[in-house]
């Protein structure tokens, strides 16, 4: 029989106290899955952590020949971590797990199944987000069906980065080097056979998230800046709109002047149309500005990562990974 090769990457930022705890349970799966012909491994990559995940990821790495170590020059954040990490799959398939076992481990079995029938895209979908308040959860849902209205490329719903790709969509998406990276969208963006895998999302081992209200509403301006042009247009079209309302206002102004005999013009409303104009203004000013800033990024062409360490995995290992 075939054996298959599969990788499981996980990032991992300050996650020293949950990292032992997934490990055990990552490797009862990998264990089991290797009567099934998956030779599994697991691809660490420490995002630039300041607790001890790096000593316990070495300890980790030690005790299980399967484990490989990649160590970042900081905290460059989820998605380019993640990146860093399915860069270095050359073989097989890559999984991409949560540190804070938020994604089941325990699942895998049924995406390898999904992508031996064939599937390159196996996502898994949120059916419940245990441990997460209304708010976070709330506006979790509103994101993703915004992202859906404005985006042309499919992005699931409710789907994280839990998934399997197959060894054609990775090499697919490694082509993708933007510096924005909004895996979501490059995901969907590469398309191929896609099939998603219901799951109930679990509350975290240990530790926060490291995802501020903040850095979320950021990361959602990134995804519709990264996937739409709508705002740009919505611009346009506000501009339209307030540009007729604007000559329809001008023409009665002038009429009342010319044929009522009326010329001293109201101060209330010269200030409000000029507030009104200079807001309009600023906003799609803004909007302009966001794209303006990520061109700017993205034409410094500066790598996405820099690596610290990189430690293969030492035991019953074919690939590099
Ligand atoms: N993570 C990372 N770099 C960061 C922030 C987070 O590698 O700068 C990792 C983190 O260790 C975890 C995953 O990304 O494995 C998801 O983070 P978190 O659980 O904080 O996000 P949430 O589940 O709340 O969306
Ligand atoms: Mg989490």
């Amino acid at each position: 029989m075939r054996r298959d090769l599969l990788t499981v990457v996980v990032a991992a930022y300050n996650e020293a106290e949950a990292l032992p705890v997934l490990q055990r349970r990552l490797a009862a799966v990998l264990d089991a899955l290797e009567a099934d012909a998956v030779d599994g491994r697991v691809l660490y990559v420490d995002d630039g952590s300041r607790d001890d995940t790096w000593q316990v990821m070495r300890a980790l790495a030690a005790a299980d020949g399967r484990v490989s170590l990649l160590r970042l020059s900081r905290n460059f954040g989820k998605e380019a971590a993640l990146t860093a990490g399915l860069d270095l799959v050359e073989n097989g398939a890559a999984l991409i797990l949560d540190a804070d076992g938020q994604d089941p481990p325990e699942l895998i079995p049924q995406f390898v199944a999904r992508w031996r029938e064939g599937y390159d895209d196996v996502h898994g979908t949120r059916l419940q987000r245990e441990g997460e308040g209304w708010f976070k959860r709330a506006s979790a849902h509103a994101f993703y069906r915004v992202m859906q209205r404005l985006s042309r490329t499919p992005i699931p719903v409710d789907t994280g980065d839990f998934r399997l790709l197959s060894p054609r969509a990775l090499a697919a998406l490694r082509q993708l080097r933007e510096r924005h990276r909004f895996m979501k969208g490059l995901f969907g963006w590469v398309g191929y056979e896609r099939v998603s895998v219901p799951y109930r999302r679990e509350p975290r081992l240990a530790g926060d998230s490291k995802f501020s209200f903040w850095r979320l509403w950021n990361f959602a301006l990134e995804g519709i800046t990264s996937f739409s042009t709508a705002p740009l247009r919505l611009a346009t079209y506000v501009g339209l709109g307030t540009a007729m309302l604007a000559f329809a206002y001008a023409a009665w102004v002038v009429f009342k002047a010319v044929f009522l005999g009326d010329p001293v013009a109201g101060w209330p409303t010269m200030m409000a149309v000029i507030l009104f104009l200079g807001g309009v203004q600023l906003i799609a000013l803004g909007m302009i500005g966001e794209y303006l800033g990520r061109l700017y990024e993205e034409s410094k062409q500066r790598p996405l990562y820099l690596v610290d360490s990189w430690l293969p995995a030492t035991g019953v290992c074919s690939g590099r990974a």
